[in-house]
């Protein structure tokens, strides 16, 4: 295929930003979704219309041929129509699938009916295809929500020779969810004629796993960074797919995730108070000061503020803050803030924390945009320890924010903050090797031991400020990777 040649990519996805997000899938989705457009390819995109998301600002069209719509899944009857979103300035063709019966509630995932959406969404991604006659080049699916798109390609809609030179590609943002129902959802997959096509051991334990179905299946599977495509050939973090994945182990790439500066920029950045570069770093202090109050903590200058935005999972090493914060806030001058929600127990040690500490730590319990670019901003260190971590956005975000990631050496954690050398003056944050507590004890000494040698410190930053984990590079690898199988 020429090397200046455009491609059609159809783009299947549970979450886009701004529409609907709970977690770095959707930065990545929407920035990966602009890019192609931006290079000229045609990129259509299709979400679910869930009633959380925000229409201010979208114009909603009605699209000839995607109206009034059924698909029968099991024994129901689902009625659905597509519309296109469209707001003001660049950007891809965004077209939302409506569902009232799946998408009317408040929560993206979970409920009974999960499998159902995620299999009406694969399953209206192609027929959107077909009534629109758009033949993708390359069918982009995320994660498990859309891993079934390459297994119907090859099953159901196998007939239509429209899809005959289409490759699927599927990317792993995270195989720590993998889509796992019980074998009785094979009817509403509509593939009771072709189990054949399923893991057969799965279905001898009565269980069918979208992802594995997927990674099975696609013609690429992709994943968010190097270090992370390697780990997942073991059994440590592989999370059962490792010998699947091993199988196909030329047919795995990691492509690093980007950020998207545009929303992510301490210089024009709306959502702070006081933008900077690297040359104002008097302005972040003023950040500081205004997150320290807005968190009800008391403002000392030169003490080093700690942010964590994190979903509070198992996945983000939260057990080793909860052996290491409240002796090492005893024992040093810190404070910390947090933002996010999750597991009951993680969200209960951040209130007794914050009660334990009152002035030194801020909790906020929630998900909340604006105060994730406030932390960015306004913090001296930004706290990723991962159990695992396929890429992580939030240490890009630090980096480019002044804020020295402090990272367990994990999947992207690994491939984008080097650990700092005060002798050579090289490197962008503080990194830690194994899993444990002594491992994050060492990590967050380290970088307050640095907080106080204002000369490496200030270094630290700018390496960090200086880097570019912009979508231009990490995009072109896309493409480059979906040419090569186009061509294969
Ligand atoms: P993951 O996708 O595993 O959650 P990433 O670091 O890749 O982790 O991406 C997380 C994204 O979600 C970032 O954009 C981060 O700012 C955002 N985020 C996570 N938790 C919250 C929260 N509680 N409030 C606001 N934004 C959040």
């Amino acid at each position: 295929m020429p090397k200046n040649s455009k491609l059609k990519i159809f783009l299947a996805c549970s979450e886009y930003t701004p529409l609907a997000k709970t977690g770095g899938l959707a930065d990545v989705s929407a920035a990966l979704s602009f890019f192609f457009d931006s290079e000229g390819h045609d990129i259509r995109v299709l979400i679910p219309f869930y009633a959380s998301i925000d229409l201010a600002g979208l114009e909603i069209e009605i699209v000839p041929g995607l109206q009034e719509l059924t698909m029968t899944l099991g024994d129901r009857v689902f009625n659905y129509w597509i519309v296109r979103a469209r707001s003001e300035g660049p950007g891809p063709d965004i077209y939302l699938l409506q569902c009232p019966e799946l998408y009317g509630g408040d929560e993206i995932y979970s409920g009974p009916d999960e499998h159902l959406r995620f299999i009406l969404l694969s399953r209206a991604a192609i027929e959107m295809c077909q009534q629109q006659a758009f033949a993708p080049d390359i069918f982009h699916c995320h994660d498990w929500h859309t891993a079934l798109v390459p297994v119907y390609l090859k099953t159901l809609y196998s007939w239509d020779r429209m899809f005959s030179a289409t490759k699927s590609v599927l990317t792993l943002h995270n195989i720590g969810y993998q889509g796992v129902f019980g074998a009785s959802v094979l009817d509403d997959m509509g593939l009771s004629d072709s189990g054949g096509e399923l893991d057969q051991e799965d279905l001898s334990h009565d269980r069918i796993n979208f992802l594995k179905t997927g990674v099975i299946h696609a013609d690429l599977l992709t994943t968010v960074s190097p270090t992370y495509a390697r780990e997942i050939l073991d059994p440590e973090y592989g999370m059962g797919l490792e010998s699947y994945l091993s199988q196909r182990v030329e047919s795995v790439v990691g492509i690093l995730n980007g950020v998207d500066y545009a929303e992510w920029n301490p210089e024009s950045d709306p959502l702070i108070p006081f933008t900077f570069s690297s040359r104002e770093l008097s302005e972040k202090e003023k950040n500081k000061q205004a997150l320290m109050e807005e968190m009800g903590l008391e403002y000392v200058f030169d003490r080093p503020l700690a942010g964590v935005v994190t979903r509070l999972t198992y996945q983000k090493g939260i057990d080793l803050m909860q052996h290491v914060l409240p002796d090492l806030l005893a024992a040093r001058d810190l404070a910390v803030v947090v933002l996010g929600s999750g597991e009951e127990e993680y969200e209960q040690f951040f209130q007794w924390l914050q009660s334990e500490f009152p002035g030194r730590v801020g909790f906020y319990q929630g998900f909340n945009n604006q105060l994730a670019h406030r932390i960015e901003a306004g913090s001296d260190l930004f706290l990723m320890p991962s159990r695992y971590e396929p890429c992580g956005l939030n240490q890009m975000y630090s980096l480019r924010y002044g804020t020295v990631p402090v990272v367990r050496a994990t999947g992207g954690l690994a491939d984008s903050v080097q650990h700092f050398d005060p002798g050579s003056g090289l490197g962008t944050g503080v990194v830690f090797h194994d899993y444990d507590a002594n491992g994050l004890r060492w990590a967050l000494n380290t970088a307050l031991d640095l907080y106080s040698n204002k000369n490496a410190w200030c270094r630290m930053v700018s390496n960090g400020m200086a880097k570019d984990y912009s979508w231009n590079e990490q995009g072109k690898i896309y493409i480059e990777r979906f040419k090569r199988l186009i061509d294969s």
